[in-house]
């Protein structure tokens, strides 16, 4: 076992492959496990590569294996360090770069120094290295493991749903529910965001919505909201139900399997969603649109992009090239996300059927991609999804308001000219709607309801087309759990009595204990 640790070659491979773990173990509920397989072959190739330039060097594979390790080892400390150098000494993040990196070449060559002329027992020095890289190893393995024993692992399972069977009418309009990710309401827009909807919002009622213009969602947290809505119900109703809710790989199984995906299907209704970078899209629809390339010359992914940031070859974005790639690319995969979703959401009218089209986009959810105009908004760094204080760790409220101003308004226009398609082209009238699956979050706290102002983070937009028109069954105050409650007893003949509109908060850490808000005024 000994001569094993002291001969063996494999810590540089282990180093290379540990920091991507743990980095994907801390992002786990936004990823899945293919994510990590492109970054490992390429930390792999790197080391191999490295280890074999050193062995050409020093013609010993154990010194090879040494220098290879320290330096793999370096390069994923790099990102930190440089962070935190940046910090400490008050220099830009270009100097601390710099500064870093003489520091790891000055390591780096007292290390090979060491190694060639100085210690004379390099399998004992081979066994540490090779101990610690296992260790450390394990020690992610283990994270990873008891994540997903807590959280299970998130892949979409079909289960047969429970519903009421319901008659349907004759005619079978097309249902278009589509999810603006964090749009905000028009009260609280222009309170807060010194903000102006009003135009946007008598565009919607000029083509004959109704706009429920004091609305708001039931939770903060979009599978929470989206969980709820699907299925007819609150959460904590479900959960008395017997629906297993204990973590958020729960949740992606309850939008997967919803409520009103059941009945609409019973009704000879198919499903039709579009993937996007977040879990919330339901990837088990019969018809689920994925433009995005995949395999392995697929775009730089955020994960990937992170990965990056956090090793030496974060000096490389330097260079305008690979800039490109390593921060660019991930957030023009967003763009096109949303981009996409809008115009295959007009070509549904053509397609022969009766389709429940749901279409999750983020926006005008950070980050903030889209100027007034759609045109690209650049940033500096790695790609994330973060909302709320998270954001606020990189960024400043002042951005956070400007950045949505721009971008919500390029969402609107977007949506009209979506609707206008729908609308132009469906042979019979459809059903739209459009909600935010929560506001904004620029007043919100992710860890403490004290430090949130509910009535941003609540107040949502909520607007609704009906062919007929008829929105008797509809009131300014509806919130998202009883929307389908009216479109099914509406068009499908349902019986579904209205609930209570409730009001959730939950934090980012323990999203099922929540605590009821009751006030939802503005200071
Ligand atoms: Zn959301």
């Amino acid at each position: 076992m000994i001569r094993f640790f002291e001969r063996g070659l494999f810590a540089p491979f282990l180093l290379s492959i540990q920091p991507i773990l743990h980095l994907f173990s801390i992002n786990l509920t936004e990823l899945n496990v293919s994510e990590i397989v492109r970054s490992s072959l390429i930390s792999l190739l790197l080391v191999s590569l490295v280890l074999g330039t050193m062995y050409l060097v020093l013609r010993d594979w154990r010194k090879a294996s040494l220098v290879a390790s320290l330096f793999i080892f370096l390069f994923f400390l790099f990102g930190d360090v440089s962070v935190w150098t940046s910090e400490a000494f008050g220099l830009g993040p270009a100097r601390a770069d710099v500064l870093v990196l003489a520091v790891v070449a000055g390591c780096m060559l007292t290390w090979i120094w060491l190694i060639t002329r100085r210690i004379k027992n390099i399998a004992a020095v081979n066994l540490y290295f090779n101990l610690l890289a296992v260790l450390f190893f394990i020690g992610s393995g283990i994270q990873i493991s008891r994540y997903i024993l807590e959280n299970g692992l998130a892949f979409p399972v079909r289960q047969s749903v429970q519903a009421a069977v319901i008659e349907s009418t004759e005619s079978r309009p097309d249902i278009y529910y589509i999810v603006l990710d964090g749009y905000g309401r028009q009260d609280i827009l222009q309170a807060l965001y010194e903000f102006d909807n009003s135009a946007f919002l008598e565009g919607l009622a000029d083509r004959g919505f109704y706009v429920a213009d004091e609305s708001s969602s039931n939770y903060i947290q979009t599978m929470l909201s989206l969980g709820s809505t699907f299925n007819l119900d609150y959460l904590q109703s479900l959960q008395a139900d017997g629906a297993k809710l204990e973590n958020r790989g729960n949740l992606i199984d309850l939008l997967e399997n919803n409520n009103v995906r059941a009945i609409l299907a019973q009704n000879g209704y198919q499903l039709i969603s579009f993937h996007n970078e977040y879990k919330a899209t339901i990837s088990s629809a019969e018809i689920y649109y994925n433009d995005s390339a995949r395999g392995i010359a697929s775009p730089v992914s955020a994960f990937e992009s992170i990965v990056v940031d956090h090793t030496m070859a974060r000096v490389l974005s330097y260079l305008p090239v690979f800039r490109r790639a390593l921060i660019e690319m991930p957030y023009d995969t967003h763009r096109d996300h949303i981009l996409f979703a809008f115009s295959r959401l007009q070509e549904v009218p053509a397609m022969d059927g009766s389709y429940f089209v749901y279409a999750h986009i983020i926006a005008p959810h950070p980050p903030f991609v889209f100027d007034e105009g759609g045109d690209v908004v650049p940033h500096d760094e790695p790609f994330t999804l973060n909302d709320a204080n998270y954001y606020m760790r990189e960024h400043s409220q002042k951005s956070y308001f400007a950045g949505y101003r721009r971008q919500i308004q390029y969402v609107n226009t977007r949506v009209l000219e979506t609707v206008d398609a729908i609308l132009a082209h469906s042979q019979t009238p459809p059903i739209i709607i459009l909600q935010g699956d929560h506001g904004p979050g620029a007043y919100l706290h992710w860890g403490s309801l004290e430090d949130t102002l509910p009535a941003e983070r609540f107040g949502i937009l909520n607007a609704y087309y009906f062919p007929d028109q008829d929105y008797s069954l509809l009131y300014p105050g509806i919130s998202p759990v009883n929307t389908f409650r009216v479109l099914l007893n509406q068009y499908f003949d349902g019986n579904y009595a209205l609930l209570p509109d409730r009001y959730y908060y939950s934090s980012w850490s323990f999203p099922f204990d929540f605590i009821e808000v009751t006030d939802l005024s503005l200071p």
